[in-house]
């Protein structure tokens, strides 16, 4: 039997500027750093907790010292812990990606291995990443597209009743690719489908979410008739069937704090794959940290959007990089790969 000690802090992060999505702004993040001990050799995790699955940093720390140290008879085998963890409450899926993350930094550097080559990873680079813009006023976005200079993919939020004027400023500036995230934020098929024909000469690649998760009917209708692949983003937590998903969207969003898991992303991408669904690896607001675990499990996928550590003010740090044209990279060192 080995014991992992498990240590937890807060980890508030203010953001660079304010991020403003259709449910509303945030000028920090309030995230959990999970650390775990066990001979001699710290493995680091983050929790980003999101209000849109009613989780906080509350509850996730609360669960976390609930569940507290975890002996196990295998320190590898990680299909045990999250057994555990699921056995021992519902739900907290940020707090059970947090120590799931920890534990595989852990058993890289107790092994001397990075995790990517662990897991037989592609590689340790991954798609280009998107760059997120929050919603603003068009006049800001001049500021915005200077500062998204270095990243090729730009991922614009929308779901507000000037969308078309924000494209407009921003195509004003940039014919960047765009990737666009309506947060549910489009209420019926024909506003859906207007939005739709208009970004379709916009060069976007992709729509996000374009609808709420409960318009499962009318989703149907709008892949049937749209020119831009979708993809479910708040219609995934990780739980859903996939083959019924796949009648609404061309592909899913999978993010670790949704998923509660590394292990448990990797397995439902194979799925998506089976039922042809393409697949994007996106992530919370959050820190290095757990970028760099959405980057380990973006290595399988078709788009990336890891870029909630670019947003931060300040990382604790250093673990993923983006490479000039836009790709993610691990760094090649045991466990994650944190310096
Ligand atoms: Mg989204």
């Amino acid at each position: 039997m080995k014991t992992f000690k498990i240590q937890i802090k807060p980890l508030n992060l203010p953001l660079k500027r304010r991020f403003t999505i259709s449910r509303g702004s945030r000028d920090e993040v309030n995230n959990v750093l999970v650390k775990v001990h066990c001979d001699g050799i710290t493995g680091i995790g983050e929790a980003a907790p999101n209000h849109r699955y009613h989780e906080t940093q509350q509850s996730a720390t609360h669960f976390l010292s609930e569940f507290g140290d975890y002996e196990t008879e295998n320190t590898y085998d990680i299909s045990l812990l999250v057994q555990k963890m699921n056995d021992h409450a519902p739900g907290e899926y940020a707090a059970k990606a947090g120590l799931e993350m920890a534990v595989y930094d852990w058993i890289g550097k107790k092994l001397n291995i990075p995790i990517y080559r662990l897991l037989q990873a592609p590689g340790r680079t991954g798609p280009r990443t998107t760059y997120t813009f929050g919603i603003d006023k068009p006049e800001v976005m001049k500021e915005k597209v200077e500062e998204a200079d270095p990243y090729p993919l730009l991922k614009i939020k929308l779901g507000t009743d000037y969308d078309k004027d924000i494209i407009n400023a921003v195509r004003e500036l940039t014919d960047k690719p765009v990737l666009v995230d309506a947060n549910e934020g489009w209420s019926t098929v024909d506003q859906a489908l207007d939005m739709i024909t208009f970004l379709h000469k916009q060069n976007v690649f992709v729509i996000e979410q374009p609808m709420p998760a409960a318009c499962i009917k009318e989703m149907q209708e709008l892949k049937l008739k749209s020119r831009i692949p979708l993809i479910a983003d708040e219609s995934i937590t990780g739980r859903e069937s996939l083959q019924e998903l796949s009648s609404q969207f061309h592909g899913i969003n999978i993010k670790l704090m949704k998923t509660g898991a590394i292990s448990t992303s990797l397995r439902i991408i194979h799925q998506a794959r089976k039922v042809g669904l393409q697949v994007m690896v996106g992530c919370m607001i959050e820190s290095v940290i757990a970028d760099t675990a959405s980057a380990l499990v973006a290595l399988w996928a078709d788009y990336a959007d890891v870029d909630g550590h670019l947003l931060v003010a300040e990382n604790p740090l250093k673990g993923v990089e983006v490479l000039p044209q836009g790709h993610i990279q691990l760094k090649d060192l045991p466990g994650l790969g944190f310096e």
